[in-house]
């Protein structure tokens, strides 16, 4: 039966190809129909894994002898939880039922059993859907680390037709299959803005989020189409309809590769401005691609992406390396490398999940230059290993999420600490090397005279300003709705930082969503933005915007956009601008 669903659209163009369900634990467990021979084969292996957590467990249990009373208590809980028939006995009827993998099975009895403890009207038993999850991820990871026949199929499974379908990914899991070449995604849950789908954004390839229920209604290896520009995704669809999205995915693939023809050209308006664009990268494997889309530089190089899910802190020198590969990559090209922006929805720990993240209102509390600046070891690491590749190229070092002086002080501190201590070791770096804040945070946007007054630049990251300035989640797909960069406030804000940026003759650029989309291009040039910081598969779009752009033209009609406070009013006026044949 064909049937369509609709959510956010994330990230352009059309990917047809089939369903890969993949379960909320964890990224490991697919869905896998195994064939009538194979099913015993699988309960055994259900089985064994479960004997090895038992065993595991009780050594555990017997090498903490001394630990507290509460740490054996917890163990004895997750055995006592391993040893319910509900996840002992049931898994074994859905894989022979079924037909399906060990993982599948045991994570959908899993997740039938937290839904039914999140329903119990009480705090106490509620918190057990926690250790339910915990104990079954034991035996998942235990069945991943033994995969037989059944992952071995997965492993070779290949990405380029698959489309991931799952309730939920973590960045931290778009991550992990960045590698695989998947053609798309689809979500459940998740906002426009997120880090997941700025990922998706950043790999150019289609995704709707945001979907409901797309996990419960998609099975494994149906065929989908999903329209990335329009946030749909068509199940099961027809010969007509396929052969309709085919032809629109190659005009589309057309489209894109005649913009590919900019690469060379450069990001002039009409009356001789030029303007600098520069990309968005998360890792040095990201230099090729920057490079083939002529970009001028590194604007924003969100340096926690590098090590996202492995659980520990990155040394200096790994992280020497990952950054010496990437200013090495971009030969001479300036590069802003961004302090780690972790907490909230980019975790190092894989294993947190969203809902727990929500539930402490994460994007409020010890993220980004609060978390960099509570843990100063890690801190000095940072710095200093962002120091040691100053001498090898145009470095500069931009800090996330500002609010307060004393931030800007302390950071300052720690910058001169992580110097005097390579002076002493006789390590060479850039004495001069900038220093700049992301205003991200709606009161560094008023009080911008702090920032203006001790940074060397500024980079205004819209994602979170707008998150802050609008109070709506970035990751909450329920008011994705009221994500709104055209807001009258979001707009004086900007125009605010711009302008005051101007009169103290500081650099300001914008790295946040907003700098990638056409659409806004003209706004941003006409509130006086000359540096503009995307991923760069957005550079190609951008640069045709600006080269048929006349900035003296469009100057005067944002003055007038940016007093408005009507938003159908500022539509209008936006349409008009964008409309201009120059
Ligand atoms: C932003 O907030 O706009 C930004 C660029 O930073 P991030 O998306 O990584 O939070
Ligand atoms: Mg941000």
């Amino acid at each position: 039966m064909s049937f369509t669903l609709h959510g956010l659209a994330i990230s352009g163009g059309i990917a047809i190809g089939q369903a890969h369900l993949i379960s909320q634990a964890t990224l490991e467990v697919s869905h896998l129909v195994i064939a009538p021979r194979m099913v015993e084969k699988e309960v055994a292996r259900f089985e064994t894994a479960l004997v090895r957590v038992r065993n595991e467990l009780d050594a555990m249990k017997s090498s903490l002898e001394k630990s507290p009373a509460d740490m054996h208590a917890f163990i004895d809980l997750h055995r006592m939880i391993l040893e319910d028939p509900e996840l002992s006995e049931i898994p074994k009827q859905i894989i022979r039922e079924r037909r399906c993998n060990a993982e599948w099975a045991i994570v959908q009895q899993m997740e039938l059993l937290v839904e039914q403890f999140e329903r119990i009207d009480d705090t106490y038993l509620r918190e057990r859907s926690y250790d339910v999850r915990q104990a079954v991820e034991r035996v998942v990871r235990e069945l991943s680390e033994h995969p037989d026949h059944v992952a071995g199929k997965m492993k070779s499974l290949k990405g380029e037709n698959l489309i991931v379908v799952a309730h939920d990914l973590s960045p931290a899991d778009v991550m992990a299959f960045r590698d695989q070449n998947f053609a798309s995604f689809v979500t459940d849950v998740g906002g426009a803005t997120s880090h997941t789908a700025i990922l998706a954004r950043g790999m150019g390839i289609p995704a709707v989020l945001g979907l409901h229920n797309a996990r419960q209604l998609i099975r494994d290896k149906e065929t989908l189409i999903v329209d990335g520009t329009r946030g749909v995704v068509i199940v099961n669809p027809d010969r007509r309809i396929l052969e309709e999205y085919e032809l629109r995915k190659s005009q589309f693939e057309i489209e894109k590769s005649k913009l590919k023809l900019l690469k060379t050209a450069r990001a002039t308006t009409l009356d001789k401005v030029k303007i600098d664009l520069l990309a968005n990268i998360e890792g040095p494997e990201d230099v090729e691609e920057v490079l083939e889309c002529g970009a001028d530089g590194v604007g924003l190089f969100r340096t926690e992406f590098i090590f996202l899910g492995r659980g520990d802190m990155p040394s200096e020198d790994e992280q020497f390396e990952a950054y010496r590969k990437t200013v090495k990559g971009m030969e001479g090209r300036p590069i802003t490398i961004r302090t780690f922006d972790l907490g909230n929805d980019k975790q190092l720990h894989v294993d947190d999940t969203i809902e727990d993240r929500r539930r402490e209102n994460p994007a409020l509390g010890l993220r980004s230059i609060r978390l960099s600046l509570a843990e100063p070891k890690t801190f000095q690491a940072q710095l200093r290993a962002i120091l040691r590749v100053s001498k090898l190229g145009k470095v500069k070092i931009l800090v996330p999420m500002f609010s307060h002086a004393f931030q800007v002080d302390q950071t300052l501190a720690a910058l001169e600490q992580a110097k005097s201590s390579l002076r002493g070791e006789k390590i060479p770096f850039d004495e001069n090397i900038e220093i700049g804040g992301m205003i991200e945070v709606p009161a560094a946007a008023l009080a911008i005279g702090i920032f203006l007054r001790r940074l060397d630049f500024l980079s205004i990251g819209t994602n979170d300003l707008i998150q802050y300035t609008l109070a709506i989640d970035r990751t909450d797909e329920q008011v994705a709705n009221l994500y709104d960069p055209q807001h009258p406030a979001v707009l004086m804000l900007l125009s605010h930082i711009i302008s005051s940026a101007e009169k103290a003759g500081i650099p300001v650029s914008m790295c946040g969503e907003m700098a990638g989309d056409p659409n806004f291009t003209r706004l941003l040039l006409g509130m006086g933005l000359r540096q503009l910081s995307m991923f760069p598969a957005q550079i190609p779009a951008v640069k045709q915007r600006i080269k048929q752009s006349d900035i003296s033209e469009i100057e005067p009609v944002v003055r007038r956009i940016v007093r408005l406070e009507e938003s159908a009013k500022i539509q209008e006026q936006i349409d008009r601008l964008n409309a201009w044949p120059h």
